[in-house]
């Protein structure tokens, strides 16, 4: 048998500035061949996958692996020049049997408040309603009508931060192998829950709420299902259809499908006001209490300039916070601000440099910060995820600049890459475990690897696009009413089912 596979993912948050094509350099933008050369053996659904084809002896056929840094919707062209590859390359490969495309779930583009529907819809037009399309999907993704209604199957990760990319793949390409041998036919129900929650409470390796809720769609494979998901969305998302989302998908059995996909959307509504229960600091009680601190390195993260959410990356609220609290003891910080790094190249290592820095994508929400440094690096850098969740993916961060202010370094990158790895800091030499205050810009998933360095997490109350503060951001187009800005909304899910 004859299976596409293909990838096009980024997280929107409708809040930033928006995404063009070269976006998608930062990660990987990828055709033909070069998709299996390039992610067989990473933790990539792409990976997953070619795992399952190649054991059933089905052939893969590669068309494009796209993945960028989270940020805005995607500019019209972008949206336009990657999708017209898509589907011309489906259009062009002949008799297909399947397809297995891995999205994210919350892109959104200029004028597609749902992209990954509208993608799906179309490739249903193109192969035919006989075509199985099996569909992964990041737990962050916002499932609606149209996702649901042209998708044989959708599947999400299981876990958060999230390390089961490539197990995804493989539930996706084994359903679908089923199909296609004529064994199997996985029957899906769906519902949506009227919820949106912070993402710094979604993680799923301490005990909680959340937890509870990501082994619920565990527990359910033990009671009929063959897959099941628990969608949480991103928060930052002015659209329509917003809310969690729960599917639940059978052996051939649409009653029980239903009946354990109510069973899931009870579990969220049930858990709502603890997986909104958060507490931040602001920049300074946090410093204030890192710094008395007989032990480091106290792990702050200023989650409402989240690199992983969308932001620019470039808020330096945290960074003018420590330079009026002239710590005595190592500081690591980041600013994404290449005219900054620009600056600091042409002064070179050993100058000193007067200038304002950051918020310049953010400036809606952030301000800048007047700073006088010296520079005691300048250079393209990347790194290698370390992390379970992206190993081994390269990051590139553009030119870049280390600026030491007393006890302060400022790493200042020309790309938002993501900071939830240590090596983020370790790449230019600066080392996180033995600083009193490292800044990271990431809700949950620097959890996986700074825990075990941190001897404290703060979570921070800043300025910024994704604010975990999210019944007070700009939203206009959200369907009402919508916990929490509806406290006292009164939803059953059995009666909604
Ligand atoms: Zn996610």
């Amino acid at each position: 048998m004859r299976v596409i596979i293909a990838e096009l993912k980024q997280e929107s948050n409708t809040f930033a500035p928006l995404t063009t094509v070269e976006d998608f350099n930062g990660f990987h933008l990828l055709y033909g061949h070069d998709v299996i050369e390039k992610l067989q053996g990473t933790n990539s659904e792409i990976a997953g996958f070619l795992n399952v084809l190649k054991a059933k002896g089905h052939e893969a056929i590669p068309m494009m692996a796209a993945f960028a840094v989270s940020g805005g919707p995607l500019t019209a062209e972008a949206y336009k020049f990657l999708t017209e590859r898509l589907y011309s390359g489906i259009r062009s490969a002949g008799k297909i049997d399947g397809v297995l495309l891995a999205l994210h779930g919350a892109m959104v583009s200029v004028g597609e408040s749902d992209a990954d529907g509208a993608i799906i819809e179309k490739v249903r037009e193109i192969v035919g309603s006989d075509v199985p399309i099996m569909v992964t999907m990041d737990l962050h993704a916002n499932i609606t009508k149209k996702k649901i209604k042209n998708a044989t199957t959708i599947s999400g990760f299981r876990t958060c931060p999230h390390i089961d990319l490539i197990e995804t793949g493989e539930r996706a390409a084994r359903m679908l192998c089923g199909i296609l041998e004529g064994t199997s036919n996985p029957t899906m129900a769906w519902q949506k829950v009227p919820m949106v929650t912070p993402a710094c409470k979604q993680i799923d390796f301490k005990p909680g709420s959340y937890r509870d809720l990501l082994q619920e769609t565990i527990s359910l494979d033990l009671r009929g299902a063959i897959d099941s998901s628990a969608f949480t969305v991103q928060p930052w998302l002015d659209i329509p259809e917003l809310g969690y989302g729960a599917i639940v998908i059978t052996e051939n059995n649409l009653s029980l499908a239903k009946e354990l996909t109510s069973q899931l959307a009870q579990k969220m509504w049930e858990l709502r006001s603890d997986l909104i229960d958060i507490s931040l600091l602001t920049p300074s009680q946090a410093i204030e209490i890192a710094l008395k601190k007989s032990s480091g390195p106290v792990v702050m993260s200023d989650l409402a300039d989240g690199t992983g959410a969308g932001s620019p990356g470039d808020s330096s609220a945290v960074l003018a916070a420590l330079v009026a609290a002239k710590p005595n003891k190592r500081c690591l910080v980041s600013v994404c601000d290449p005219e900054v790094a620009l600056l600091a190249a042409s002064v070179g290592v050993g100058a000193e440099i007067s200038t304002s820095i950051g918020a310049k994508r953010s400036f809606e929400f952030c301000t800048p910060t007047q700073i006088t440094a010296t520079v005691i690096r300048s250079g393209v850098e990347h790194f290698r995820f370390t992390q379970k969740g992206y190993n081994g993916m390269r990051v590139e961060m553009g030119l870049c600049a280390v600026l030491e202010i007393g006890e302060i370094r400022v790493l200042v990158t020309s790309l938002p890459a993501f900071t939830t790895d240590p090596e983020f800091y370790r790449c230019v030499g600066l080392e996180p475990s033995t600083a009193q205050i490292v800044v990271v810009k990431s809700h949950a998933q620097f959890q996986d690897s700074y825990d075990a360095i941190a001897s404290e997490i703060i979570f921070l109350d800043t300025p910024g696009m994704s604010s975990d503060n999210v019944a007070e951001l700009p939203f206009t187009k959200i369907d009402r009413p919508l916990y929490p800005w509806d406290l006292d909304l009164v939803f059953d899910a059995r009666v909604a089912l």
